[in-house]
């Protein structure tokens, strides 16, 4: 296909069907042209800092626990060495909503910066998969050469190598991943352990693995396209005056070819495809903003490149609003970016006076179940309940249960003392007995407090039951 047949075509088409799907729906897979520019260097840069801190986060301890640990199969959650537990659901909302807005502001803001810049995704795909497979299969020609060429010697020996590579690779994602959930000790104890000893773990470690391998090796930029909700969202996130990858159709239209006698008002775009040839999701951004771009530079860099060759500025596609193109002028705070802005430092607000008020220890007290009362010999009412404490702190203590008021009444914990375990939830069973003639109702509310050595720790107030 010519330049300009690929253009008119990719004019037409790009709205109405996926640059990595072919008119019969079947998968074109993308072989993008390795790029030099700044942006890499920077991008390179940054994302050797953000792969220390992924690997070396979950081996950060505070007083010997986990620094971060999202442990969502036993719904235990350490964040920067804190404790968050079940009980704590409505911070966990609250940050999520934090995050939600967050992500919100920063997209109306600064568009996908996060994708191009900061998403595992991306950082794995573009910096570790991507250079191994430019280092084993060679450039984005040779690379289409090999898929198409029949399965030789060479092909096996190199196909063999890059998913050995690979698969070793997402073994130590699958392992990361891992860490982040059950912490990094219980994940040395899985791997070195026989698989019948934690099968769970060993079917995780796996799963992660080839979930992994499959996303890098084969599903790429699928999984931003058509798995990512994130991506799927900005349709209704980026405005006029979002900050974007942008193409200058202001001063690269009308596109002409480097041909010796160029028209007057040719446009400095001479459709030399480097951009496109770049792109990881294979699109064209000179069509505008689009779906399936992460933002991840590389066409800037390309047309850097090719500005720099025919003598022009660069920033023929550059960071920018459409707005910015359009009038010429920069904008970069908009009136919803500062709503937006009022409305998350109000809920980080909250979220930190919670934080910083939040009970280490809580107690839940309900009646156990399938029991009413009792009415014993010397007209005392039994009633039977069940006591949940949950500690979030590091340390044991025992738990002593009073009645708030002084009615005479009679409390019995079932079994030994409570002692409360570091990190852990403890429950125990205690019946209470008041005598008949201080429960004027059938149904009476009673405070119950719960004690650990001279400090109150919480009161908690059930219903008692008489006949
Ligand atoms: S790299 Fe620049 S000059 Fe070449 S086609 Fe893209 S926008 Fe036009
Ligand atoms: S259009 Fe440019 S920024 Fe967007 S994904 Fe393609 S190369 Fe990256």
């Amino acid at each position: 296909m010519s330049k300009n047949e690929r253009s008119i075509k990719s004019q037409e088409n790009f709205r109405n069907r996926l640059s990595s799907v072919d008119d019969k729906g079947k998968r074109i897979f993308i072989f993008p042209k390795l790029i030099k520019g700044r942006f890499y260097k920077y991008r390179t840069y940054f994302s050797w800092f953000l792969l220390v801190i992924m690997f070396g986060l979950p081996f950060i301890k505070y007083n010997g626990r986990p620094f971060i640990m999202l442990n969502v199969l036993e719904r235990k959650f350490i964040i920067f060495g804190t404790v968050f537990w079940p009980q704590d659901f409505i911070l966990f909302l609250l940050a999520i909503i934090s995050l939600i807005l967050f992500i919100i502001l920063f997209t109306v803001v600064f568009g996908r910066l996060f994708c191009g810049w900061a998403c595992p995704q991306t950082v794995f795909m573009e910096m570790v998969f991507r250079k191994i497979e430019y280092w084993i299969d060679g450039n984005a020609v040779q690379q289409k050469r090999l898929a198409k060429a029949p399965w030789d010697g060479d092909k096996i020996k190199k196909r063999l190598l890059k998913y050995t590579i690979f698969i070793a690779i997402a073994f130590i994602i699958g392992n990361l991943l891992m860490a982040y959930i059950v912490g990094v000790d219980e994940t040395f104890t899985i791997i070195t352990s026989s698989p019948t000893e934690n099968w769970t773990g060993f079917m995780l470690v796996l799963a992660f693995t080839g979930i992994t391998f499959f996303n890098f090796a084969y599903f790429r930029e699928q999984t931003c396209i058509v798995v990512c909700p994130y991506g799927r969202i900005q349709g209704v996130l980026l405005d006029q005056k979002s900050i974007v990858v942008a193409y200058d159709h202001q001063r690269g239209e009308p596109r002409e070819l480097p041909k010796k006698q160029r028209s007057e008002n040719a446009g400095d775009c001479i459709d030399c495809y480097a951009c496109v040839d770049v792109c990881p999701t294979g699109i064209d951004i000179r069509n505008g903003t689009q779906l399936e771009c992460v933002n991840c530079t590389a066409c800037i860099d390309a047309c850097d490149e090719v500005m720099d060759k025919i003598h022009k500025p660069r920033g023929l596609i550059r960071y920018a609003s459409e707005h910015d193109i359009e009038h010429q002028k920069e904008t970069k705070i908009n009136a919803r970016a500062i709503a937006y802005s009022i409305v998350l430092a109000l809920i980080v607000g909250i979220l930190s006076f919670l934080l910083t008020t939040r009970p280490e220890v809580q107690a839940t007290i309900i009646k156990s179940r399938g029991t009413l009362y009792s009415v014993s010999d010397d007209n005392y009412v039994k009633n039977v309940f069940n006591v949940a404490i949950v500690n979030k702190t590091y340390d044991e203590f025992p738990i002593e249960l009073k009645m708030s008021d002084d009615w005479n009444a009679r409390l019995k914990v079932v079994g030994n003392q409570i002692v409360v375990a570091p990190e852990s939830i403890t429950e125990g069973i205690f019946y209470l007995e008041i005598p008949m003639d201080k429960l004027p109702q059938k149904s009476t509310e009673v405070g119950i407090q719960v004690w650990s050595g001279n400090k109150m720790i919480e009161e908690v107030d059930v219903m008692f039951l008489r006949p």
